[in-house]
């Protein structure tokens, strides 16, 4: 019969470094979700609103759930953070992008665990694994099942990890014993609330996703609004200031895993050098890593801001027409590309 210990030991040796059992009952803070998305904070996130009932409680998911195991794999390497790179020409990408893609690592790593539960449990038992992409909310559950506690930046922060930390769930029909609830530890600090670029936090604790920069350069399919254009800097997937400054993230342990680890392309990119490689090179630099979700395309569109907003003469020369009519950088033509680069030349221009 599989146990709460017996999951928590198998998960470690699967090489997961968080792992707690939350109960399905009713927890005051889902309900929030719904608030969140009527407040037109979820922006072109269709998928949220869709999803909004479901999201609402996974019983509404898998009607047999009687658990949720919630498993943490740290994902920090030895690279400094944003808020300590001094050289605005190094583009600035999240560093849960730099490795390898997530979802299929974590995937696999979650699925082997699910997979023992069924078999050493002597009697059907019914597992639903989600990693990230699913309708479960994920930092709630965590929370629950006291891997840490969701904090004023919305991350999931666990005391002794930090907050670079990658969550996935197993919904499983046995009765498993449960963890202490994780409990706020954010105290009087506002170090996030204050860092962030674009003032994405109405109130402590809620994102504005429509202001936030990952929203900005990842979930934005179209143009970027031009007035948010500037607070990108040289942010170009994501960013991770609001974790950067926190206090639990400073001398938070780093993971010598190999699949987290900066690839060689994306490990601290020249701006100017990465948007002078042809599509094939960036392709071949995302392949199976986090930024697929973005493509060549909004890659490029990203880029171009952030060369527009360096202001240099390395900028100006990297946005020069020659790229254009290079063999393999056809992206560079697409309309929303091209529209982008004028404007980081008119940026540059006015200067
Ligand atoms: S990720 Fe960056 S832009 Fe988004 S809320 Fe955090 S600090 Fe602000
Ligand atoms: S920076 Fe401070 S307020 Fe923000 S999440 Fe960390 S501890 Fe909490």
């Amino acid at each position: 019969m599989v146990t709460a210990e017996s999951v928590k030991t198998r998960a470690r040796e699967l090489g997961f470094d968080l792992c707690g059992v939350a109960s399905v009952e009713d927890h005051p803070r889902l309900p929030f979700f719904r608030d969140w998305i009527d407040r037109g904070y979820a922006g072109e996130m269709g998928y949220l609103a869709r999803t909004a009932e479901r999201r609402a409680d996974v019983r509404v998911l898998m009607p047999s759930v009687r658990s949720v195991v919630v498993l943490g794999t740290l994902y920090n390497t030895d690279r400094p953070y944003s808020t300590e790179v001094r050289d605005p020409g190094e583009a600035l990408i999240s560093r849960y992008a730099w490795g390898d893609d997530y979802h299929d690592v974590l995937g696999a790593r979650t699925d082997a665990l699910s997979q023992w539960m069924v078999q050493v449990h002597g009697a059907p038992l019914e597992t639903r694994v989600y990693v990230d992409t699913g309708p479960v909310q994920e930092k709630l559950y965590a929370e629950q099942a006291g891997l840490g506690w969701v904090g004023k930046n919305t991350c999931l922060i666990s005391p002794e990890l930090g907050s670079w930390v990658f969550l996935s769930e197993i919904l499983c029909s046995a009765g498993l014993a449960t963890d202490e609830p994780g409990f706020d530890q954010c105290g009087t600090c506002t170090l996030c609330l204050d860092a962030c670029p674009t003032e994405a936090f109405p109130e402590p604790g809620v994102l504005d996703a429509t202001r936030c920069l990952s929203y900005l350069t990842i979930e934005t399919k179209a143009a970027i609004p031009v007035v948010e254009r500037p607070g990108l800097s040289n942010h170009i997937y994501g960013c991770d200031v609001c974790q950067d400054v926190c206090p639990y993230n400073h001398g938070a342990p780093v993971t010598d895993d190999p699949v987290w680890q900066p690839r060689v392309a994306l490990d601290r990119p020249r701006l100017a050098e990465l948007w002078t490689r042809s599509d094939g090179q960036l392709r071949n630099a995302i392949r199976r890593g986090a930024m697929t979700r973005v493509r060549v395309k909004r890659l490029r569109r990203n880029m171009a801001v952030a060369l527009g907003n360096r202001g240099t003469a390395e900028a100006a020369a990297a946005l020069k027409p020659a790229l254009a009519e290079t063999v393999g950088t056809e992206s560079v033509d697409e309309p929303l590309v091209a529209e982008h680069v004028a404007w980081a030349r008119a940026r540059l221009g006015a200067r």
